[in-house]
């Protein structure tokens, strides 16, 4: 008898919500987690007094989350104390004025209609649009396997309607977007939303344009921060009797008779299962823990094909002063065409841009008790990425942060510098290093249209039995609720075919 019907390697996201509902069919689960914390690129931790949440700092389109706890027998809102974030966001413009957007479709209408009544007309179809889109692939999309075009017919016959939505995946973010609006100072709000996925508005699938559209079904943020995500899955996980080891790195996967048998840790022990769920990057695990010989030529050259997705430093901040921000979630104006500019003149090139665009989360805003009375902590990322054309992050790493803190301090948050507690900085090198995100990749592998659905890594792989994957790498993609859906996709799927 094997020492436990499931293993998932990885207590990220996708591997807890497959772990959980694993569980929740009566398998004995065992999650093995390298770190010493759970959770992944979406945790907490605290320094000082401060709370700064790792990586996700905020989830929207909370419906396939919803869907998760529902099927675990209980709900997000009882698990997880989700606190709607209004305003939606403020987007910080050059001159440091500030654009708040308010949660409210109406309202965020008449704000762009005071902006421009042509654009302020559109927006009502551009609501029209996403809604029914964002209905279909939330049904589909996030729902469903996207193994193979059979997968995909199937999704067309649960969704008659997908269809009228298919041309839309052929477009770009920034084409659907341009469709709508074409004031630069509305389009400022909506450009940097593209870089969620990885890649510039010219590039990201046209359906991700919907973005601005979701927002409006809600942005929120766990009280206690983005860790308590994670907890939730795993407490309710355990009520069905999963296991989570920390401290324990998986070094191999054995297969014989292309069939996975057991997993290798570090020290060298070994442990058997029926099935073997991964939860993290599919290169590591295919090319290192595997070893290519057990693929087909085919699928040893696809999984050499795939890029790995973006990378981002964060820096974490405590200040001893409210800073002057309107919101949890902060962007720095950029139309769609300044962030492919910055996309070509920066990351391709590998020339880091010290006064580049960029996000600042606020959790204390929403939250008082993620710092000490009076104090409050910041989450700022500015975009970065891995490969530097110039010297190497851990040289680069305090000139990075002052540079950093000089910048919003200049504009975006007057007064910073003057005020900061304590900083620390996680660079793509430290996601590489902390939580083996090979290159900081923050969703695992590119995202564009040649790595979605039946182009991305199977999740029940189709060259070993007993092998499945949840998580950034699989269908349907990097992001907190994505993840949480391809584990539900992948526990679906163990229950179909393994008995
Ligand atoms: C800086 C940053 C900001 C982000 N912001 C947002 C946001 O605001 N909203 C949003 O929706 N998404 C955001 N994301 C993306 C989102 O957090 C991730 O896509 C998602 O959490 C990834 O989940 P996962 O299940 O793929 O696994 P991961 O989070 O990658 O977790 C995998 C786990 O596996 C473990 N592991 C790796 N190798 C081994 C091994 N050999 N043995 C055992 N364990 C191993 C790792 O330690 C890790 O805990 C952000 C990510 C980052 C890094």
């Amino acid at each position: 008898m094997k020492d436990f019907d499931v293993i998932v390697i990885g207590a990220g996201l996708g591997g807890l919500s497959a772990g959980a509902l694993l569980a929740a069919q009566g398998r004995r689960v065992l999650v093995l987690e390298q770190y010493s914390q759970i959770g992944g690129c979406c945790s907490s931790f605290e320094r000082k007094g401060f709370h700064f949440d790792t990586g996700a700092s905020i989830v929207e389109i909370i419906q396939p989350i919803e869907k998760v706890f529902q099927k675990l027998g209980t709900t997000l809102q009882k698990e997880v104390d989700l606190i709607p974030c209004d305003p939606v966001m403020s987007i910080i413009r050059p001159d440091g004025s500030r654009m708040t957007i308010p949660f409210s479709i109406e309202k965020t209408g008449e704000l762009i209609r005071s902006i421009s009544p042509e654009d302020g007309r559109r927006w009502k179809d551009f609501v029209d649009f996403c809604s029914e889109m964002a209905d279909v692939t939330l049904d589909t999309f996030f729902n469903m396997p996207a193994d193979s075009m059979t997968d995909l017919f199937a999704m067309l016959g649960k969704q008659p309607r997908m269809a009228k939505y298919l041309p839309v995946f052929f477009a770009s973010y920034q084409h659907v977007l341009e469709r709508f609006f074409k004031d630069e100072r509305v389009l400022q709000s909506m450009g940097y939303q593209a870089l969620y996925f990885g890649f510039p508005p010219a590039l990201v699938p046209g359906p991700y344009a919907m973005i601005p559209y979701t927002e409006q079904m809600g942005i929120y943020y766990p009280r206690g921060g983005m860790l308590q995500i994670p907890e939730a899955l795993r407490r309710v996980g355990e009520r069905f009797g999963m296991q989570v080891w920390l401290n324990a790195r998986v070094e191999k996967v054995t297969v014989r008779d292309q069939r996975a048998q057991s997993v290798i840790l570090a020290g060298g022990s070994e442990i058997s299962a029926q099935v073997v769920v991964s939860d993290i990057n599919a290169r590591t695990l295919y090319q290192k823990m595997i070893g290519e010989e057990y693929l087909s030529p085919l699928a040893r050259r696809g999984i050499r094909s795939y890029a790995y997705s973006k990378a981002v430093p964060m820096l974490y901040v405590g200040v001893d002063y409210p800073p002057p921000l309107e919101a949890h979630h902060n962007l720095i104006a950029a139309t769609p065409e300044d962030v492919n500019q910055y996309w070509w003149k920066h990351v391709e090139q590998g020339k880091l841009d010290y006064e580049t665009i960029g996000l600042i989360c606020w959790p204390s805003h929403t939250d008082a008790s993620l710092a000490p009375k009076g104090n409050h902590a910041l989450n700022i990322i500015p975009e970065g990425f891995y490969n530097l054309a110039d010297g190497n992050w851990d040289d680069l790493k305090e000139e990075y942060i002052q540079k950093e803190l000089d910048y919003y301090s200049r504009f975006a948050i007057p007064g910073l510098k003057e005020h900061v507690q304590y900083v620390e900085c996680s660079t793509p090198l430290d996601y590489e290093r902390r939580l083996c995100l090979p290159q900081g990749a923050i969703y695992a592998l590119q995202e564009d249209l040649t790595a979605l659905a039946v182009f991305r890594p199977a999740v029940r792989s189709k060259n070993i039995r007993g092998l499945y994957l949840a998580g950034a790498s699989a269908h349907p993609g990097g992001g907190v609720p994505s993840t949480i859906a391809s584990g539900m996709i992948a526990a679906n799927l163990i229950e179909k075919y393994e008995q």
